[in-house]
């Protein structure tokens, strides 16, 4: 057999390989607590289930339209305009399997050998893999822990060449729980004036869980890059959604026909009863996304005040998601060292920074989708291990 060379480019993200081996290790009779998983720890609220067995009930068996049912990207856009303030056609919206789907879509779309495209390092590990697999160059776009893991605008600009065809953009952020700043934002948009042949994906995934009344800027708001800019968010980390697979993207005119065909070669569509309880979330009661993350922003302070109380531990304050990124260089081990002596040896899993990235060197990701008791016992493990 030969297969593509492009084959071998192809990365992964690691969180999948860290919970296979807790998972393995609990079987084995282990106490493990996971901190690694990048997901909600609550149950979709249970009107969306109801309304995705109502679907199958009501015989919504069939293929849907490739783009997702009219009453779907019609609920996108009215979530839309009330969280992003901003107004899209929803000929624009594509409804996929997953927030990774038009990530997928969008890098394949611009990267080829000599493209260039600029992307968050530590960032979701998702993005450079496929910028390597699409044979483009990938352009890490630092994130400061000095700032609280936002971008430096002016840093990220001069990142951008005449080879560059896409940013990538994610606040807030996974790994860091970092949320640019409005100002910060404002600065990048308006530098991006200047530089008319770079597209943009901003993936907005995490966009309804922010602390301390901090607000969400997308992307969107700024006109003028409208006709280039995809945005991503989805289903999956607001409503508890991972397993359902429901996702969505916002295309510029230009490009919303080739993100259909590709959907067309690639999945067909979603699953039809999902999508009917995609409509349910958005167009039922919010209150459990508020509960859940007032449950968030709760850990987020506990977890924030232990990890800063572990020698050699330094941790700033997430603004959104729910991940802490402590810097823990002062411990003297590296991050995969740590990542591997915790889960054998304290039977904590949490994920290394390097598997955001060669930039993650020096950091350890701490999901808080877990209870507060289990953090606080995770964190005192932690503790206990380092001074074994
Ligand atoms: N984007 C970011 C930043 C993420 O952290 C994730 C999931 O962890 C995704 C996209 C993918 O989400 P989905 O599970 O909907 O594909």
């Amino acid at each position: 057999m030969q297969t593509a060379t492009a084959l071998s480019r192809l990365g992964t993200e690691s969180a999948f390989e860290v919970l296979a081996r807790a998972n393995a290790l609990a079987a084995q009779g282990k106490d493990i607590i996971n901190l690694g998983i990048g997901q909600p720890d609550f149950k979709t609220p249970d009107h969306i289930v109801e309304a995705a067995v109502k679907a199958l009930r009501d015989g919504h068996h069939g293929y849907t339209p490739a783009n997702g049912i009219v009453q779907v990207r019609e609920a996108v856009v009215a979530d839309i305009a009330k969280y992003r303030k901003a107004t899209v056609d929803p000929a624009n919206v594509m409804i996929v399997p997953g927030g990774k789907v038009t990530m997928f879509f969008a890098i394949m779309m611009f990267g080829e050998a000599g493209a260039e495209i600029i992307y968050p390092n530590p960032g979701f590990p998702i993005y450079e893999s496929v910028i390597k697999f699409s044979g483009a160059k990938p352009v890490a776009m630092p994130l400061h822990e000095e700032t609280g893991y936002a971008f430096d605008a002016d840093e990220v600009l001069s990142l951008i060449t005449a080879k560059t065809r896409l940013l990538i953009l994610n606040t807030p952020s996974n790994p860091t729980g970092g949320a640019v700043p409005r100002a910060e934002m404002d600065k990048l948009a308006n530098g991006l004036a200047a530089h008319p042949h770079v597209a943009i994906l901003s993936d907005e995934i995490y966009g309804r869980m922010l602390y301390d009344g901090r607000e969400h800027v997308s992307l969107l708001e700024y006109d003028h890059l409208r006709d280039r800019l995809i945005l991503l968010d989805g289903w999956s980390k607001t409503y508890a959604m991972t397993g359902w697979r429901m996702g969505y993207g916002v295309w510029p005119d230009s490009l919303i026909e080739q993100a259909t065909r590709l959907a067309i070669n690639v999945h067909s569509c979603v699953n039809a009863a999902a999508q009917y309880a995609g409509i349910a979330a958005l167009e039922g009661p919010q209150d459990a996304v508020d509960d859940m993350v007032r449950a968030f922003d709760q850990r987020r302070r506990v977890i924030v005040d232990e990890l800063n109380a572990v020698p050699g531990f330094k941790c700033p304050e997430p603004g959104g998601a729910f991940y802490a990124f402590p810097n823990i260089t002062g411990t003297g081990l590296s991050s995969l060292e740590l990542q591997n002596k915790l889960l054998n040896e304290a039977g904590v899993a949490i994920l290394s920074g390097t598997s955001f990235g060669a930039r993650g060197e020096g950091y350890l990701r701490f999901s808080y989708a877990n209870s507060t008791e289990n953090i606080i016992e995770a964190i005192r493990r932690v503790k206990a291990c380092l001074q074994a």
